[in-house]
C-alpha cells in the first residue's frame, strides 16, 4: 500500500493541527481497503481557548455519521481532555450514559455526536491517532492462528488486544493493559477481528506508520494465501452445473425479501466475475455465514447472507424463520427485533444480490461485499475464515447506539424502495411523474425518445426498443412495481371526412398499440412486484369528446379499454390497472402557443379562458397529475382497480 502523503499539499495545513487531521483522514478515507462508508476514527489532541478565553485540552475525534474520505474541520467534534480520562477510570459506564457525558464535555453542542472510540482515542498518549478497519491485518487477524501471525509480522512493536466489544468496553480493557506500559515501545495497537490504530505526534507519522504496517499485513497475506490458493483446496467451480440466474428470479427474490422486511428494497445483482466465482465455491455456504470482516459491518449487512441453495421463496422464509431464532438466543428480552430479512444474498452461479431501502443503501453493502469475499477467500486459504462469533456480531448489531444511527434521518417516503417506469417521461406529465416518483422515494426509469433527466432513450413503438428498457430497469432496481404508461402525440385538429391516413395510423400506434406492447413486456415482472400497479394517462377526451380530435379520441378511448381489459386480466395476479383523465395539460410539448390559440379560437374563448374551461375554473397542471399517479401508486388506492379518475376540474358534459 503506497503512502498518499504529499509534502505539497499538506504545507498548506501545517500551521493548523485541525486541518492537517482533516487532510490526513482524507488519505485514510480515500482507500476502501482501510475504511469504508463511515468505518474507522481519527483524533487531534490541541490546547484551544474557549468562549471565555480560557485554556482548554481538547480531543478534537471523528463525529459519528461522518466519512472519513470526505470529512471537514466540522465533521470533529472537540470534547475535553480530563472528562475523557475521568471517564475511563470509571468501571461501568454504559454506552448510553457514556455518549451523554461524552456530549456534556463538547465545547460546542452543535458538534456532531463524538466516535464511540472517543476515550479510546483520549488514552493514547500521543497528539494524533488513526484507526481503521484494514482488509489486511482484519483478515489475517480472522483466521485461527491469526494472533500467532500479527505476532510473526511484527515482532514485539504491536500491543495485541483481543476482540472486545467496540466503545467504552473497548477503551477499558486497553487502558486496563496499558496503564503501567511505555508506549513509546509500540507502533502501533492490532485490535483482533477489529482493526489497527496508529498514533505519532504528527500527522504525517500516524499516517504513514498505519500505511507501514498495512503493507506488512498485505506482504503476508499475499505470500500466503496465494500459495494455499493454487492448492485448490477451496476454488471448485460449480457454476457449469447450474443455470445461471435471470432477472424474472432476480424480481422474485427481490418480492421474496421485501414480503419478509415488510416493505419494498432494492436488489442489486452483482454478476462480476469475482462475484460469480466466490458464489460457485463449494464451501460457499459455510464461508459465507460465519460472519463480517469487521463487526461493525454487522449493522449493514447482518450476520448472515441468504443462500439461494433449492428455491428462493423457501430460502428466503427459512431465512426468516432462523434469524428469529437468532435473536431469542441472545436477547435479554428488553431489545426489539429487526426485520428478519436478508440484507445480502449468495446466488450460486449467478454471483451475489444486496438489497436495500435504496439503491444508495443497497450500494454500500455491494460495497462491503467486494471487501468481504475476498477477505473470506483469502482467510480461508491460509487454514480457515474465522471472523467474530455470533454472540459478539449479535452485541453490536442490537447496540443500542448502532440502532439508534440508523434510525436518525427523516420518516421514510411512501414509495420508498418502489421501482416505477414511465414512458413519455422527457416533457410535460411524464417528465413531473418522474419528478413526484423520485421526490416520494421511488426509483425512477423513464423512457422517451428525447432525452432528460432519469430517461433512457426507447421508442416505445419498437418491441426491441421496450424490451432493453425493461431489462435495463430490472437490471437497474431488481424488479419492477409501478408503469406509468403515458407516451402519447396529439396529431394535428382534423374532421373525420379530412382525415389524413398516416396521422390516424400514428396516433393509433403511439397513443394505443405502444401502450399494450409496453405492458406485454412489463406483466412477468410486475407479477414479481410490490404492491404492483399501472397507471395509463388517458384523457378527459375520452368522456368528453371533441371535434376535429378524432385520431386522438378514438385511440384514448381504445387505451381506456385495454386498460379496463387488463384491470379483469390481472387481478388474479394482484396487478392493479387505473386510468386517469386528465383535462388539457398546457405546460406539455403536444400544447404549442400555435394549437393552443387555435383551439381557444375554435370555441371562442380567450386562451386563459380556454385553459380554466372548467367547473372549477381552474388550470390542471403537469404537476397536479404527477401528484394524483403518486398517489394512485401508493397504499390510498391499494384496493381499486379498473377505475378511471378524472382530474379536469369538473366537466358538465361528464357530470
Ligand atoms: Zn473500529
Amino acid at each position: 500500500m503506497k503512502s498518499l502523503w504529499n509534502d505539497k499539499e499538506a504545507k498548506v495545513f501545517l500551521q493548523d493541527p485541525l486541518a492537517l487531521r482533516v487532510y490526513t483522514s482524507r488519505l485514510l478515507g480515500r482507500d476502501m481497503s482501510l475504511v469504508m462508508h463511515g468505518g474507522g476514527n481519527t483524533s487531534v489532541k490541541a490546547q484551544i481557548k474557549d468562549f471565555f478565553g480560557l485554556q482548554q485540552e481538547v480531543l478534537y475525534i471523528k463525529g459519528s455519521g461522518w466519512d472519513l474520505a470526505t470529512i471537514e474541520a466540522k465533521g470533529f467534534a472537540a470534547v475535553k481532555m480530563d472528562a475523557l480520562l475521568r471517564m475511563v477510570r470509571v468501571k461501568n459506564l454504559s454506552d448510553t450514559d457514556m455518549v451523554r457525558e461524552q456530549r456534556a464535555a463538547m465545547l460546542d453542542p452543535n458538534a456532531p455526536n463524538p466516535s464511540v472510540e472517543a476515550i479510546l482515542h483520549a488514552i493514547i498518549p500521543y497528539k494524533y491517532v488513526d484507526h481503521s478497519h484494514t482488509d489486511a491485518v482484519v483478515t489475517i487477524t480472522n483466521t485461527p492462528d491469526g494472533r500467532k501471525r500479527i505476532e510473526e509480522i511484527y515482532g514485539e512493536r504491536i500491543l495485541i488486544v483481543p476482540y472486545v466489544m467496540p466503545g467504552f468496553l473497548l477503551a477499558r480493557k486497553v487502558y486496563e493493559m496499558t496503564k503501567l506500559m511505555d508506549w513509546s515501545q509500540y507502533d502501533g495497537i492490532v485490535l483482533l477481528n477489529h482493526g489497527l490504530f496508529t498514533f505519532a505526534d504528527t500527522a504525517q507519522e500516524s499516517y504513514e506508520n498505519h500505511i507501514k504496517l498495512v503493507t506488512k499485513a498485505e506482504e503476508h497475506l499475499n505470500g500466503s494465501s496465494k500459495r494455499s490458493l493454487m492448492s485448490k483446496s477451496i476454488v471448485m467451480a460449480r457454476s457449469a452445473f447450474r443455470p445461471k440466474g435471470n432477472l424474472l428470479e432476480l424480481a422474485q427474490l427481490r418480492q421474496a425479501v421485501s414480503s419478509i422486511q415488510g416493505d419494498a428494497v432494492v436488489a442489486l445483482w452483482k454478476d462480476d466475475k469475482h462475484s460469480v466465482a466466490f458464489s460457485c465455491l463449494t464451501k460457499v455456504k459455510s464461508m459465507a455465514t460465519r460472519g463480517t470482516l469487521t463487526p461493525d459491518h454487522v449493522i449493514r449487512t447482518k450476520p448472515k447472507p441468504v443462500i439461494i441453495d433449492k428455491s428462493i421463496d423457501a430460502d428466503v422464509s427459512a431465512y426468516a424463520k432462523t434469524y428469529k431464532k437468532y435473536f431469542e438466543r441472545y436477547t435479554d428480552g428488553n431489545l426489539k427485533c429487526l426485520d428478519l430479512a436478508p440484507r445480502w444474498a449468495v446466488w450460486p452461479g449467478a454471483g451475489v444480490v444486496s438489497f436495500g431501502r435504496s439503491l444508495g443503501e443497497a450500494k454500500i453493502i455491494s460495497d462491503i461485499l467486494d471487501h468481504t469475499m475476498e477477505a473470506i477467500q483469502k482467510a480461508e486459504a491460509m487454514g480457515g475464515w474465522k471472523p467474530v462469533n455470533e454472540k459478539d456480531l449479535f452485541d453490536v448489531e442490537y447496540w443500542d447506539l448502532e440502532q439508534a444511527k440508523l434510525s436518525k434521518g427523516p420518516k421514510p417516503k411512501g414509495l420508498i424502495g418502489k421501482v416505477a417506469l414511465v414512458s413519455g417521461a422527457a416533457s410535460g406529465i411524464g417528465r413531473a411523474c418522474v419528478e413526484r416518483l423520485i421526490a416520494n422515494g421511488a426509483n425512477v426509469l423513464g423512457l422517451d425518445i428525447k432525452d432528460g433527466p432519469h430517461v433512457m432513450r426507447c421508442d416505445v413503438t419498437k418491441e426491441s426498443d421496450i424490451k432493453n428498457a425493461i431489462e435495463s430497469i430490472v437490471r437497474r432496481f431488481g424488479g419492477l412495481d409501478i408503469v406509468i404508461s403515458n407516451a402519447g402525440i396529439f396529431p394535428p385538429s382534423m374532421n373525420l371526412d379530412a382525415m389524413d391516413p398516416a396521422s390516424w395510423e400514428k396516433s393509433m400506434q403511439l397513443n394505443l398499440t405502444s401502450h399494450q406492447r409496453l405492458m406485454k413486456a412489463a406483466i412477468p415482472y410486475l407479477s414479481y412486484g410490490i404492491d404492483p400497479t399501472i397507471i395509463i394517462i388517458a384523457s378527459k377526451n375520452v368522456p368528453a369528446p371533441g371535434p376535429g380530435a378524432g385520431a386522438y379520441s378514438v385511440a384514448k378511448a381504445g387505451l381506456t379499454q385495454l386498460g379496463r381489459v387488463a384491470a379483469l386480466e390481472l387481478g388474479a395476479k394482484g396487478i392493479r390497472v387505473n386510468m386517469i383523465h386528465p383535462n388539457q395539460v398546457f405546460d406539455t410539448a403536444i400544447w404549442t402557443k400555435e394549437v393552443l390559440e387555435k383551439r381557444a379560437h375554435h370555441y371562442g374563448l380567450s386562451v386563459e379562458e380556454y385553459k380554466t374551461n372548467n367547473i372549477l375554473h381552474t388550470e390542471i397542471t403537469s404537476k397536479d397529475v404527477a401528484d394524483l399517479v403518486c398517489t394512485m401508486a401508493g397504499k390510498t388506492f391499494l384496493k381499486t382497480t379498473g377505475a378511471q379518475i378524472p382530474i379536469d376540474g369538473g366537466n358538465e358534459r361528464v357530470i
